[in-house]
């Protein structure tokens, strides 16, 4: 009798983390990916303009990220991640000028609010307690209908973690989301909020080390194979087809559809996924930081939101940046600069740059969106689901992306 065998469709962090958990060796383990890499929305490539790797996107993760901490420990690439030794964020308000260095403490009792030079300036301590409202938030509220959408702490501290964690107007965010990464965050105190970003790149942090683990799992890894269609009978997957190519499901065996929900929907018709998408634009400037430039920095009151230094480049996120996607690239380019210039107080011409827009780069974490969103088990016996946009909890992140991939893997163990 032949080993079961477990497909997994998309090479994304999702299909990567269900592939790792699988890959024990009581199942053969396939991974088919459309693309020529891995990595999906999470991943390096050279940059012709630039003459150098880059991310196609910024990402920011934070020391609570469990799952993703366990993944990378789990394909030795722990030290990928930098962050300081313990929680801090610089800011700069370009309305005013004004900059300081938010520091929560590590433990759980947040005295960090009690200490002016600790918080955000201008606000009280009691300013603080508004956030709790999403703890007790009902189902389906939007923030605004659960904590104060305004104000100094709001606009200097709450608008821009959330709009970060949801890459959505935190107005217009599902309170469920935002309460969730604040549990799993700053509410365990600093040390689950130290801010952590892959140093050598995306792909070298997640992709080419999970890769090589895979493979030496024995898990078969094929690119530039892309499932064009799902058979069934007897309400199971009997076969799936890549263009020409069909392969059998044999009773015993699974499939994981790690894919975007737009991709899931195509192949699984009447499968229920969010419908809304909201856009990040990112761009890179090829110059070296000057050595007063902090690692990350938040912006509030620009067009930019978060600045990261590396050694060669300054890169910029935006999220929810819908309003910018029709802007032409060099316009763009040259707001973008023009904040950048103020916010790390330097005067120098725009340098190489290169903008990536990513259109539907996340499901808008809104409550309508969140109830849309399906749970791993689908009505086919042998059928799973996994990818940032199922039902994790959490908005569209790696940490949603990983801990999807891990629920799917831990049902087929269970017997889906
Ligand atoms: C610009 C940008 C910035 C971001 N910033 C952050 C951040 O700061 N912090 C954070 O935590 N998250 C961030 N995210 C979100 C994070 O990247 C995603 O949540 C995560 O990568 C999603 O992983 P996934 O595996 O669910 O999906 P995907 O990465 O989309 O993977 C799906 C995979 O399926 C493959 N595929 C598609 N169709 C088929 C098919 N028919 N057959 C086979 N394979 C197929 C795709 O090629 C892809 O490799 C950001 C995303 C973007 C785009």
């Amino acid at each position: 009798m032949p080993q079961a065998k477990v497909h997994i469709i998309g090479a994304g962090l999702a299909g990567l983390a269900a592939a790792l958990r699988l890959a024990d060796g009581s199942r053969r383990v396939a991974l088919h990916e459309a693309a020529p890499q891995a990595g999906g929305r999470c991943r390096s490539y050279f940059d012709s303009a630039l003459n150098m790797v880059i991310d196609n996107g910024n990402h920011l993760l934070l020391s609570g990220n469990r799952a993703t901490l366990a993944f990378l420990r789990e394909i030795g690439a722990e030290d990928q991640l930098e962050g300081p030794p313990h929680a801090e964020f610089c800011f700069v308000d370009l309305a005013s000028d004004e900059r300081w260095v938010l520091r929560p403490n590590d433990g759980p009792i947040p005295w960090w609010v009690l200490r002016p030079r600790r918080r955000v300036p201008g606000t009280r301590v009691a300013d603080y307690l508004g956030v709790l409202g999403l703890l007790r938030a009902p189902k389906g509220a939007p923030i605004k209908a659960a904590m104060p959408c305004n104000g100094p702490l709001y606009q200097r501290l709450w608008r821009p973690f959330f709009l970060a964690a949801l890459n959505t107007a935190p107005e217009e965010g599902a309170a469920s989301l935002a309460a969730r990464i604040l549990r799993e965050t700053l509410a365990k105190g600093g040390k689950a909020c130290r801010p952590l970003i892959a140093a050598n790149g995306l792909s070298e942090a997640f992709a080419t080390p999970a890769l090589r683990r895979l493979t030496a799992k024995g898990v078969e890894v094929a690119f530039e194979r892309r499932l064009s269609a799902l058979e069934f009978k007897d309400q199971r997957v009997n076969a799936l087809g890549f263009g020409d190519e069909r392969i059998e499901v044999a009773a015993g065996d699974c499939v994981i559809l790690a894919v975007p929900a737009a991709v899931a929907a195509s192949l699984l018709p009447g499968l229920s996924t969010p419908q809304a998408y909201r856009a990040i634009v990112n761009a890179h400037f090829k110059v070296a930081p000057p050595p007063h430039c902090p690692p990350i920095l938040g912006v509030i009151h620009g067009t930019i939101e978060w600045l990261f230094a590396f050694p060669d480049r300054l890169s910029v996120t935006i999220s929810a940046a819908d309003r910018l996607i029709d802007l032409p690239r060099e316009q763009l380019a040259a707001k973008i600069w023009s904040d950048v210039a103020q916010a790390i107080q330097i005067a120098r011409p725009l340098p190489a740059w290169q903008i990536i827009k990513e259109k539907r780069a996340t499901f808008a974490a809104t409550a309508e969106n969140e109830a849309l969103r399906p749970q791993t088990q689908t009505e086919f016996a042998n059928l799973l689901l996994a990818g940032d946009w199922t039902a994790t909890g959490l908005p569209a992140t790696i940490e949603g992306a990983i801990r999807s991939g891990f629920i799917a893997a831990d049902t087929v163990v269970r017997g889906a």
